[in-house]
């Protein structure tokens, strides 16, 4: 946790794409090197901004998937991003940039939506779709601190192929004290039903308010909403719920 990032004035820095990883059929990773990172917290975000050739430019925000890195890989930052329909960014982030490509960015961003490696209580982390991305950056900090807080996780997505970091959650729910729970929206693996986050799957997969976890829910705003009505119904104090909003 070296290099924590501290709040200060935030300059843009010229970044360089240094490699690429298809996550899923729209949502790919970004390794990136970042000459001078300042390092981050897990769950803070950044802003990407792209500009044209002919000086157009825009500016979106992306949370940090990867946990803060030691030497000598302290300048490199992972991003994940979902190609949105329509989209101005994500399309060309997510399924055009390639190796060398060089954008700007500013960050790290957020002190709210923050886990803190040592804040021992048990950590309950709620997804939707690229909602994972800042919950990621939370989970593989927990694994680099070693930390033995358990961790229960609710991922609702639409199909098995839209999970992103399928395979990592997978390994990681083997080897570490994490719990995983899907919610499939529209198709479930092995005639499993489908559905949203409801009362009956919080109260079978999410820790109890007696436990007093850390809660982070991330994910669109409607699954947010749902997120924390569906915690609050039972029971949990809204003080002990962060969110992230990413529409
Ligand atoms: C804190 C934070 C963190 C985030 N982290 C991530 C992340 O880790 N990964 C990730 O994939 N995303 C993340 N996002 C979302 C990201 O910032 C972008 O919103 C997303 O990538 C879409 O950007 P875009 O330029 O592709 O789409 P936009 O061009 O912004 O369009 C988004 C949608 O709005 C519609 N739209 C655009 N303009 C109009 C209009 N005038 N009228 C009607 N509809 C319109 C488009 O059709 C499209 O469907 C995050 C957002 C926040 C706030």
């Amino acid at each position: 946790m070296a290099r924590a990032a501290v709040p200060g004035r935030l300059t843009w820095r010229a970044v360089t794409i240094a490699a690429t990883r298809r996550e899923t059929a729209s949502a790919t990773t970004l390794v990136l090197d970042v000459p001078g990172w300042p390092g981050h917290l897990p769950g803070q975000h950044l802003v990407a901004r792209l500009t044209a050739a002919d000086g157009y430019s825009s500016q979106r925000d992306y949370s940090i998937a990867s946990a803060p890195a030691s030497a000598p890989d302290r300048d490199r930052v992972e991003l994940t991003v979902q190609a949105t329909d329509d989209g101005e960014v994500s399309p060309y982030l997510s399924g055009v940039a390639e190796p060398g490509d060089q954008f700007d960015l500013r960050g790290p961003i957020g002190g709210w939506f923050v886990w803190h490696p040592d804040d021992t209580r048990p950590l309950l982390l709620l997804a939707g779709g690229s909602g994972i991305v800042p919950l990621m950056a939370m989970l593989r900090t927990h694994d680099q601190v070693k930390s033995e807080v358990p961790v229960r996780l609710i991922y609702s997505a639409r199909t098995p192929a839209d999970v992103i970091y399928a395979v990592e959650l997978s390994e990681r729910s083997r080897f570490s004290p994490l719990t995983l729970t899907y919610a499939f929206t529209r198709a479930a693996p092995d005639g499993a039903k489908t559905g949203r986050i409801n009362a009956a799957m919080f109260a079978a997969a999410a820790f109890p308010p007696e436990a007093d976890p850390a809660i982070f829910a991330c994910g669109p705003a409607g699954f947010v909403e749902a997120a924390s009505s569906l915690l609050v119904a039972a029971g949990h104090p809204a003080g002990n719920i962060r969110t992230e909003r990413f529409g």
